[in-house]
């Protein structure tokens, strides 16, 4: 279902695309294996057309009596079968490698999409000004009980953490706010699990094989027959396995999806004194949206503004400062058509850092996981586009809340969109 007769006819652009987005790229390699394969898919088909000539030979000749004709047959059939069956293996692991390499070749990049430096689209709020030495996170959480580092490494390693206290409680309400506000704005709810099968995270532009990988892989005593197993980087791997391989009809979508999950990530080869704290952590909370859309750039295109929409709003409310910027070629990876981040400040670092991400797919994923649309007619069916985007990461967005709102006598009030979901004693936090 991969698109390899697009990149046999114009092989160049592939790989400028590739290229520009900094993604390597063995296309001879790819179009090798897919010749290979194809010649083996071809010879397997002939040897099966000849396999279904003998047995109604056979059939004939034993009607006829003809048992020397018969005998000879049934030599061929058997000498056949086991090519029939070498060719097929072969075909078989051709068809894994030829996948494997595949994966790599990335998608259409958006004309808007910049080369070098990201494109700042809007501003919202400005830089909070203090009359005092703002405080970072961890000293905030150290004067307010919040966070448990020593425990979390203790328990599990480093880069896992305990919430604990007025922290644990804006986890949990900043995830209510944020399903409440998704579900009102019509995403269906979703719960989901947070392990998944290798194949599916390889369908959705993720590469667990690869060396900087950031998957986290199962060695799993219970064989359940699904191969390797991983635990989710993110709600988007399982909610587009929730969808694959399904035809929709052309009035099932848009089909817009929130999940609440729990993200896995190694973080691989990013250790050191800028991991302190929580802005990188192994395993965090986090509200995720996915959409499946027709297969129309301009309505998909649309949607990614509608979620663009729904993130901003929803951190505007929350009181932060922030940037909207469209991402350049070489941050895209390989899945992303076009992806908005949003980097909010945070006076404790005194720099913006990513809360969010939205990514518009196109058909890249659902051409892997066969997520396919009727047109309107119902005559003939496309690939779907899908999107996705953060609605709330709990880890950078406590950082940027409590930085954001302190004051000089260490309280720290919290937005009012938020008291609906604390207890009155959270809605102002006091040392
Ligand atoms: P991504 O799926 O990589 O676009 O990440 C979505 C959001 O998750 C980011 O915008 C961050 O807010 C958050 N995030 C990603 N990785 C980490 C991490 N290792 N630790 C804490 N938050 C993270």
């Amino acid at each position: 279902t991969l698109d390899f007769r697009t990149w046999k006819e114009d092989p160049a652009a592939v790989l400028q695309n590739a290229r520009r987005r900094n993604v390597r790229l063995d296309l001879d390699l790819v179009l090798a294996r897919h010749d290979a394969f194809t010649d083996l898919e071809y010879q397997s088909r002939q040897l099966r057309a000849r396999r279904n000539e003998i047995t109604a030979d056979i059939k004939s000749a034993h009607q006829a009596g003809d048992d020397a004709v018969k005998q000879a047959l049934a030599e061929e059939a058997k000498s056949l079968r086991s090519r029939l069956a070498d060719v097929e293996a072969e075909r078989d692991a051709t068809y894994l490698e030829l996948m494997q390499e595949a994966l790599h070749v990335p998608n259409h990049t958006h004309p808007a999409v910049p080369d070098e430096e990201p494109t700042v689209l809007q501003v919202v709020g400005s830089k909070p000004v203090f009359d005092f030495e703002p405080r970072d996170h961890i000293a905030l959480g150290e004067m307010h009980e919040l966070f448990d580092f020593e425990a979390g490494a203790r328990t599990t390693g480093t880069s896992f953490y305990y919430l604990k206290n007025a922290a644990a409680a804006l986890e949990m309400a900043l995830i209510q706010l944020a399903l409440n506000r998704m579900m009102l704005a019509g995403y269906m709810p979703v719960s989901p699990p947070d392990v998944v099968r290798e194949s599916l995270v390889a369908g959705c532009g993720f590469q667990p094989r690869d060396e900087a990988s950031q998957v986290y892989e199962l060695a799993s005593k219970h064989a359940s027959g699904a191969g390797t197993l991983c635990l989710a980087g993110t709600a988007e791997i399982p909610l587009a396995g929730l969808n694959m391989q399904r035809t929709f009809a052309a009035e099932e979508l848009p089909l817009n999806m929130v999940a609440f999950g729990r993200a896995f990530r190694c973080e691989a080869g990013s250790h050191g004194t800028a991991t302190r704290g929580l802005y990188r952590v192994h395993q965090f909370s986090k509200v995720e949206l996915f959409s499946i859309m027709p297969n129309d750039e301009a309505l998909s295109n649309a949607m990614h503004e509608k979620i663009l929409a729904d993130q901003v709003q929803l951190f505007t409310d929350l009181g932060l400062h922030f940037e909207v910027l469209d991402m350049p070629a070489h941050d895209l990876g390989a899945p992303a058509y076009r992806k908005f981040d949003i980097e909010a400040w945070m006076p404790g670092r005194a720099s913006y850092g990513e809360i969010s991400s939205t990514s518009n797919c196109l058909d890249y994923q659902s051409r892997r996981l066969e997520i396919r649309c009727k047109t309107a007619d119902g005559t003939s069916s496309g690939f779907a586009h899908t999107l996705n985007g953060t609605a709330c990461a709990i880890p950078r967005l406590l950082i940027a809340l409590l930085e954001t709102h302190q004051q000089a006598d260490g309280r720290i009030p919290m937005p009012a969109v938020l008291h609906p979901f604390l207890p009155p004693q959270y809605h102002v936090l006091v040392p």
